[in-house]
């Protein structure tokens, strides 16, 4: 293809092969970014890392497009050092999310086609090998064959994604831009992942080793807190195990999940991100469901954990020894 993307749409998604090669003709060279001229986009990439790590919000502040690529650079590179792979996932996760409001908000609001048309080659089809058209009388709507709609959106849990409920039209499903993009947050999170994972740099910059064990060592709660995941009850680390393998977990998984996890203080906030490698995540709606059964939205009623009673005929009791003498998941450990 001759067209090529501008500067602009580099800075939005720096994980393009158009980015990488900008910066391999720049000649620039990573100890470079010992020199004090390079501060300012190492401490922009630890202000992304934090804002994703520590207060779990994506980073949506936007630069010319040399500092988004530089900065995007330095904080893979960090994550590398930084090494934990929770973080490195919640991280790419995040990554996504932020990538996504750019992808959608370019979908829905561009109004040079050709540049929409672009887009949607260079992303959905070059990148992931998703083919996504403009239908031709609407240019919001987006369309897919059946096949490829059904491998993505399958294991989607909620009813919107069901086949039965979409647009269908000889052989192609109809989304508008929110959903289009929904559909490859998955592989969006993959390519951050496996950028971050597959690194080969056999010299780190000091300056970058540096800001990196200063967020590392700021990760410390929450690295306690994995080690905690012992103590929690059997039916709430099953469910935590099936999430952290991106499974699938029904409505009345995450309903106990959910309300054990602020029942022993976490924030809204902390439960959210607990979801955040489920198939079908969307942290818009999570947040809303989760502010609603902690009794921030809605009717304002605090949702109780449900008993061990209702659990066991949900099938979701996995009871061991410890278990015994409790009727509610949260008395699980007290006599200990
Ligand atoms: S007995 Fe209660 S706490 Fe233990 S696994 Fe079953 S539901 Fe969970």
């Amino acid at each position: 293809m001759s067209i090529i993307l501008g500067k602009d749409d580099l800075a939005k998604y720096p994980f393009l092969e158009e980015a990488g090669t900008y910066i391999r003709e720049s000649h620039f060279d990573l100890d470079d970014f010992n020199r004090s001229e390079f501060l300012h986009i190492i401490e922009r990439a630890t202000k992304r890392i934090e804002f994703a790590l520590i207060q779990g919000k994506v980073f949506i502040d936007l630069e010319k497009y040399d500092i988004e690529l530089f900065t995007f650079l330095v904080s893979l590179i960090m994550m590398k050092y930084i090494g934990e792979d929770s973080a490195i996932k919640k991280f790419s996760l995040l990554e996504a999310i932020r990538v996504e409001r750019f992808l959608i908000s370019d979908l829905l609001q561009e109004k040079d086609l050709r540049k929409k048309n672009l887009i949607i080659s260079k992303i959905f089809r070059e990148l992931f090998q998703l083919d996504v058209e403009l239908d031709a009388k609407n240019k919001n709507l987006f369309k897919m064959n059946i096949s490829d709609y059904l491998q993505r959106a399958t294991p989607f849990n909620e009813v919107e994604w069901k086949l039965i409920n979409r647009a269908v039209d000889n052989g192609y499903v109809y989304l508008d831009g929110d959903e289009t993009v929904r559909l490859i947050r998955y592989e969006i999170y993959t390519l951050m992942y496996n950028r971050i994972k597959n690194m080969n740099i056999t010299k780190i910059p000091e300056q970058i080793k540096l800001h990196a064990t200063l967020v590392k060592n700021k990760l410390t709660p929450s690295i306690k807190y994995a080690r905690r995941i012992s103590d929690l009850p059997p039916c709430i680390k099953k469910a935590l195990e099936l999430l952290n393998k991106s499974e699938n977990l029904p409505h009345s998984a995450r309903f106990m999940l959910a309300t054990y996890m602020l029942s022993i203080g976490k924030s809204v906030d902390e439960v959210v991100l607990l979801f955040q490698n489920a198939p079908d995540f969307n942290e818009k709606i999570t947040r809303y469901q989760v502010e609603h059964l902690a009794g921030k939205k809605g009717s304002h009623t605090k949702y109780t954990v449900p008993s061990c009673c209702k659990l066991v005929n949900e099938n979701l009791c996995y009871a061991t020894i410890d278990c015994k003498g409790i009727t509610n998941p949260i008395q699980f450990g007290r006599k200990k």
